[in-house]
């Protein structure tokens, strides 16, 4: 498919994870696509050459999210790999997937994490979205990777939970903001997936007993949720906005 042919995409966080199966999704459906890095050059080097192995137009982005003047290195990154591609200036599809998990209790989340787990997860997106408001096209997107923790009581991911809250309200307030522009703003929240986020999946027992709480019997995969994405991405989209698509295999369900 080429739904997002001539489409300028970025990707935060794209050099691994879910990210990367956004990335490679979106670079297949035609999109010239920025993988964004926060330290990680390589690993993004190597997603943008698997992407161009495949056919598909990539280019990397490095900016550190979670520090102060973060969303404006990544755009001023974003401007420059653009102009040195002689691409024309702008973007189409812009995807918040990067950020962190913080697996703590209540009484367990000191005062830096709180800080840190919101600095990435909800101050990041929102000012790499209100710094991009120039550069996002009209028509175009907006898809933040949330979590289907924010609307379950896990009390092991509190605060990493009312990060994804927050940015559910983001994601809906924004989409009445940027309606007008003909831009949808949507959030794809997935339940657990096979990333280094979770390395405990690592262990077949753990991953058996995660993947049980999926109608599917199995964890998710980033292409699962990459394929989400790239239905709110394409014009197939069009007419949704506001909207948190549960992309959990069901797991939400039980509870
Ligand atoms: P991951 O750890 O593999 O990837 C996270 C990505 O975010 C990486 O590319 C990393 O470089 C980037 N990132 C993190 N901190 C950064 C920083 N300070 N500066 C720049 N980049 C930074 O995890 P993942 O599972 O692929 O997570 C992607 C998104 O999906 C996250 O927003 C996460 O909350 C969400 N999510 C994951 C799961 C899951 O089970 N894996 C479930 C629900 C939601």
């Amino acid at each position: 498919m080429d739904r997002l042919t001539g489409k300028t995409a970025l990707v935060t966080g794209g050099s691994r994870g879910i990210g990367k199966g956004i990335a490679l999704r979106l670079a297949r459906e035609g999109a010239l696509t920025a993988v964004h890095y926060g330290s990680n050059e390589q690993a993004a080097k190597e997603t943008v050459a698997e992407i161009e192995a495949a056919g598909g137009q990539a280019f990397a982005v490095g900016a550190e999210l979670g520090v102060p003047g973060d969303a404006a290195a990544l755009w001023a990154a974003f401007d420059a790999a653009l102009a040195e591609r002689g691409a024309a200036p702008g973007v189409d599809i812009l995807v918040n997937n990067a950020g962190i998990g913080l697996l703590s209790q209540v009484h367990e989340v000191t005062e830096a994490d709180y800080d840190q787990v919101f600095a990435i997860n909800v101050k990041a997106p929102f000012f790499i979205v209100q710094q991009g408001l120039d550069r996002l096209r009209d028509g175009g997107r907006v898809i933040n990777v949330s979590s289907g923790v924010a609307r379950i009581a896990l009390t092991t991911t509190i605060a990493y939970s009312m990060t994804k809250g927050a940015l559910n309200v983001f994601t809906h307030t924004l989409a009445q903001q940027l309606g007008g522009r003909g831009i949808t703003v949507n959030a794809v929240a997935p339940g657990i997936v096979a990333t280094d986020m979770n390395p405990h999946l690592d262990d077949p027992a753990q991953r058996a007993e995660w993947g049980s709480m999926s109608v599917f019997n199995r964890v998710g995969e980033p292409a699962d949720i990459a394929d989400a994405v790239a239905f709110l991405a394409s014009d197939d989209g069009r007419w949704v906005t506001g909207q948190v698509l549960d992309a959990t295999g069901g797991s939400h369900l039980g509870v």
